[in-house]
């Protein structure tokens, strides 16, 4: 995910962060609570351990295996290889409702050039065979982080509630297809089926101490388009032997930008980006084919369907109208849908929230244009809440905000969260969510 981009905080929240730029942000009881700080030690090593060690996605086998031995030695019921490297953590604890806490366990083909004493420096194979190298760009190694100190303090404090806590490690977020592989694998079936699915993600659009929340829809539905213009190919020299496919992806790329500016709603969220184009192999040669990758974002189902339609037309009819031989190919090869917060259930938790980690340090966000697989267990009918964690050193946000720039964002080789009270932070609001949570009957969470 990539949380960065559409946020817009409250006018309060932006006063805020402007108005208290030099004063720490990081005082909340919750997070410097004494059952935070016994775990802490063991969570920041293994914060250490899996940021200097980072796996691709669907390629998590010793991160899975960190996790799971530390799961198993807190007291939880661990399931390994559930959709490939995915890990389930259970522990029951009397009747009540059942929640599930997810982290993701992938990292990203990034080079990190933060510069850190435990910066990566772990290159592997990816899918295609090509060495690249390989970071927690993300902050994945953070929630991972945070959830084993979640597990421990829910595990040593069961006086504290009641029902079925399920933990999962899920492989293979950035590829957008981890989720749906535990689904596919009984995730709902084989283990208890949750009232409610909650997840976070740290990123560096609010101050490390203070955490985000979207009620409704929180990041946007995405699609990935690999259209194939066919043309015919021939002697540079001789255009008119030829029908050129450069040239109706040049015309078909200008085009789809009128999908946004011309046919959607003004007001109405709608991103289309062609990120690559490529063709041909040598100046003097038209080649038969031209190849577009495009990502779609938008946040409504009707305006998805018309963007897509749009795109479909558009592409087409340019073909068309240069004489291609046949129309464009056009494969839809990956989507996902928007993570939605059920409105309640946000509003809900939020007291929690503010009440661990004070008033202040809870914002109300607007959605983001970033994209996650969380989408696909609420597809399931579980309600959700998908929570913001804040990653920035409070400091140079401030900074930042002040000076119109921005920090590095998710997925850069600088992404480097202010660890220290992002971490504690994450691990308080969790268990604040959790406590919440299994301290009602499983119908109230429906409420
Ligand atoms: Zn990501
Ligand atoms: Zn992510």
């Amino acid at each position: 995910m990539r949380p960065t981009g559409f946020t817009e905080f409250s006018q309060f929240a932006v006063m805020f962060v402007f108005s208290c730029a030099a004063v720490p942000v990081f005082a909340q009881d919750a997070a410097n609570s004494k059952e935070v700080q016994a775990v802490y030690p063991d969570s920041y090593a293994l914060y250490l351990d899996i940021h200097e060690h980072p796996e691709l996605s669907g390629h998590e086998v010793q991160t899975a295996a960190k996790l799971a031995a530390r799961f198993r030695s807190l007291g939880y019921d661990v399931t390994e290889h559930v959709g490939g490297t995915g890990v389930v953590a259970i522990m029951k604890n009397g009747t009540g409702p059942t929640v599930l806490l997810r982290t993701e366990l992938d990292a990203l083909p990034v080079e990190e050039k933060t510069g850190l004493p435990y910066a990566s420096k772990v290159h592997a194979q990816d899918d295609g065979g090509h060495d690249v190298p390989v970071m927690h760009a993300c902050g994945h190694d953070l929630h991972m982080a945070a959830i084993v100190g979640t597990a421990a303090i829910m595990a040593h404090s069961k006086d504290t509630w009641h029902g079925t806590l399920i933990i999962i490690g899920q492989p293979a977020e950035e590829t957008i297809h981890g989720a749906q592989g535990m689904i596919d694998d009984g995730l709902f079936t084989r283990f208890p089926k949750p009232d409610v699915a909650v997840a976070l993600h740290v990123g560096n659009g609010l101050a490390a101490g203070q955490v985000g929340i979207v009620p409704g829809v929180m990041s946007s539905n995405a699609d990935s388009l690999r259209i194939t213009i066919h043309g015919k190919g021939g002697h540079g020299a001789a255009p008119n032997t030829t029908v050129d496919p450069i040239v109706i992806a040049a015309r078909t790329v200008l085009a789809l930008q009128t999908i946004v500016s011309r046919e959607v709603q003004p007001g109405e969220a709608a991103v289309v980006t062609v990120g690559y184009i490529r063709a041909g192999t040598k100046n003097n040669i038209i080649p038969d084919d031209a190849e577009l990758g495009l990502t779609v974002r938008t946040f409504k189902p009707e305006v998805r369907k018309q963007v897509l339609a749009a795109i479909t037309r558009i592409t087409n009819a340019e073909a068309a109208a240069a004489g291609a031989p046949r129309p464009p190919s056009i494969d839809h090869y990956e989507s996902t849908d928007a993570v939605y917060n059920d409105p309640a259930l946000a509003q809900r938790l939020r007291v929690p929230l503010e009440q661990s980690l004070g008033k202040q340090n809870v914002f109300i966000e607007g959605p983001y244009t970033a994209s996650e697989d969380f989408s696909a267990y609420l597809a399931q009918g579980i309600p959700g809440f998908f929570f913001s964690l804040g990653g920035a050193d409070p400091e140079k946000l401030a900074q930042a905000k002040a000076n119109g720039t921005h920090l590095p964002s998710n997925h850069s080789p600088l992404f480097a969260p202010d660890v220290d009270p992002a971490l504690h932070t994450g691990i308080a609001a969790e268990v604040a969510v959790l406590r919440n949570l299994l301290n009602t009957s499983p119908k109230g969470l429906g409420d």
